[in-house]
């Protein structure tokens, strides 16, 4: 395809201002889906996803479009994951395009994410077109957010398009607008083979199915090809465009989207952000910013039954093909027995993860604290990389701890700014800046990576009543006053219940943990001391009193269908339980144990 008839573009947008619905409209209204196929939401493929309303993995479609110009355009989309936890994948696919629309819900206005992802899209060097969409909405106010546009982001929105996805107002401006403010992709189709690795994904008829951009060169179906950081080889078996269906096609030139299959037998050998070229006279040079992504937050995943170990063992290793940024290794812990300790890329990544794994694979989980890497330097000069509280080295050994800091914007309306300050200072952030766009406020903070990974999410969204927006990125590494806190039952240590903490803030934490968990484990025929150490001293302590276990004594003998009742209720929650010592701890203690409020 001639390269000034292409045109390649990204939709970025907050999480719920339409971006999916306006895809579906772009591919309906070309008639790039007959209307007998179409499905609401047809890029967000797998079911978490639409349940969640997110979407996790990049997708493209490849739309026809007859311009106003009397040519018809190629219009490549690729549709980015919205979300912090894959903020490298976002910008991997950035790169694969030269344009964005910016999408945002007119009713709403900028948020959080639209400027993480506008951001990303400005670093990338992209043409981007301001597009006002839910316009049909009353509570929609335009001409405002066009102005936030300006003073928040500091782009020109005075020609940004108006729209509703819903209705289908102002889609054609779109089009237009795509084709002539957009510009058109570069290349050299008579330079050796680049090609960037945007995506990959396994299919269960086709295997591994790579989304790929040419940047220079040729790849034809049979060609022999390698990627250049893995050094893997291949012969292309297939090679395609997304209708969205698959569609083969003989060959990708310079500027094209489409996807190879190639006999890859697991997405852990494609890399997002690999160059493919051809074994043989292939480039010299890879494309630039390579860098793998790498889990930041670590859990244990133990089953509930220990039966079913084996069974764990299996979904996690099929899931780990299909997920290079995914990481697992086998662990024991005295209290759970056998699991894995997991690394993610973030909170969300870990939630989608454990949900494949109960609902997929039917595994009832324990989920232990989620930590962060700490940077332990030792006495001696080493360093250890510590993803484990329960690994902790001998305290007399270290000279000092470090731990990962992030740069958080939140985006916040005026009344709620004050929780949020509190919020964020209760969690040991720095302000690092503070600056209003109308009735809105947005707030910078440094934080501790650490006292972001289990509940500021939940606790941000319900201090501000679901009115705050929330982003982040890695700013690198700190030393602070850390110490391991560790949870005793009944004179055990129940090391899944271990975490970091700061020292300054470990009575308090210890103390909030002891009295949940006095309220969550159900009384025992002794007593039970429960309580929270650090090293050998105790910081925190309660006593669960001895009660008699036959729940049934108290129906008096009359009600027999409340008798049967009650009996099923316990063993339903006798299967939730876990034996530590004498003591049954519930499953949901080990999440609820931790949750700060
Ligand atoms: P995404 O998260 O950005 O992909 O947003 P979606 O496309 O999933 O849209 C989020 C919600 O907004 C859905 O309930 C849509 O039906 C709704 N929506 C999208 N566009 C419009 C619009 O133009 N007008 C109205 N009223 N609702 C819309
Ligand atoms: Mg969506």
């Amino acid at each position: 395809t001639d390269l000034n008839r292409i045109r390649n573009f990204s939709i970025v947008a907050h999480i719920d201002h339409g971006k999916s619905t306006l895809a579906d409209r772009l591919i309906q209204l070309t008639g790039t889906v007959a209307a007998r196929d179409m499905q609401a939401q047809i890029m967000d493929q797998m079911d978490i996803e639409r349940e969640r309303g997110i979407t996790i993995k990049a997708n493209t479609v490849r739309i026809l479009y007859p311009a106003k110009d009397g040519h018809t355009y190629v219009l490549n989309l690729i549709d980015t994951p919205g979300h912090v936890d894959f903020a490298y994948e976002v910008s991997r696919s950035m790169q694969a395009v030269e344009g964005s629309l910016l999408v945002v819900d007119a009713s709403q206005g900028v948020e959080a994410q639209t400027l993480a992802n506008v951001y990303q899209a400005i670093d990338a060097d992209h043409e981007i077109v301001p597009v006002l969409n839910k316009v049909d909405l009353p509570a929609a106010e335009p001409d405002r957010v066009r102005e936030q546009i300006e003073d928040v982001i500091g782009i020109d929105a005075s020609e940004a398009v108006e729209i509703s996805a819903k209705t289908g107002i102002g889609i054609p401006d779109v089009l237009e607008a795509i084709v002539t403010r957009l510009p058109a992709p570069k290349g050299d189709r008579d330079a050796p083979l680049k090609a960037m690795l945007v995506d990959s994904y396994y299919d269960s008829y086709l295997g591994v199915v790579v989304l790929i951009r040419v940047i220079d060169g040729v790849i034809k179906k049979g060609d022999k090809i390698k990627m250049m950081r893995t050094g893997g080889q291949y012969p292309v078996d297939r090679l395609g465009v997304f209708t969205p269906k698959m569609q083969d096609i003989a060959e990708l030139g310079p500027g094209e989207i489409g996807f190879l299959t190639a006999s890859i037998k697991q997405v852990r050998d494609t890399r997002v952000g690999d160059t493919i070229t051809h074994d043989k006279g292939g480039a010299a040079q890879p494309l630039p910013g390579f860098k793998p992504s790498q889990p930041v937050v670590f859990c244990g995943l133990f089953p509930v039954d220990t039966n079913q170990f084996e069974d764990l063992r299996d979904a996690i290793e099929k899931l780990a093909l299909n997920d290079a940024s995914f990481s697992h290794e086998m662990e024991t812990s005295a209290a759970l027995g056998f699991g894995f300790r997991c690394g993610f890329l973030g909170l969300l990544h870990l939630e989608v993860i454990r949900d494949r794994l109960e609902r997929e694979y039917d595994i009832d989980l324990i989920t232990t604290a989620p930590s962060v890497i700490y940077h332990v330097h030792m006495r001696d000069g080493s360093m250890v990389e510590l993803h484990n509280p329960a690994d902790m080295p001998d305290p007399a050994h270290i000279d000092r701890i470090e731990e990962p800091r992030i740069k958080a914007t939140i985006l916040v309306p005026d009344e709620y700014l004050g929780d949020v300050l509190k919020l964020c200072q209760d969690r040991r952030g720095i302000q690092m800046d503070l600056t209003y766009a109308g009735t809105r406020a947005m707030v910078v903070y440094d934080l501790p990576l650490n006292e972001v990974v289990f509940d500021f999410y939940d606790r941000l969204k319900s201090v501000t009543k679901g009115y705050a927006s929330f982003d982040y990125q890695m700013i690198g590494y700190r030393e602070d006053a850390l110490v391991k806190m560790q949870v005793l039952v009944n004179d055990e240590p129940v090391d899944a219940l271990s975490i970091m903490v700061h020292r300054d803030r470990a009575e308090t934490r210890g103390r909030a943990m002891v009295e949940k968990l006095k309220e969550l484990i159900p009384r025992h025929m002794f007593k039970i001391p429960i309580q929270a150490a650090i090293g050998g001293r105790v910081i925190a302590r309660e006593t669960l009193s001895a009660m008699r276990k036959d729940v049934t004594a108290k129906c008096y003998g009359g009600d027999a269908s409340r008798k049967r009742k009650l009996l099923d209720k316990q063993k339903a929650g006798k299967k939730k339980m876990r034996q530590f010592g004498k003591v049954e701890i519930p499953q949901s203690a080990f999440i609820s144990a931790l949750k700060m409020d």
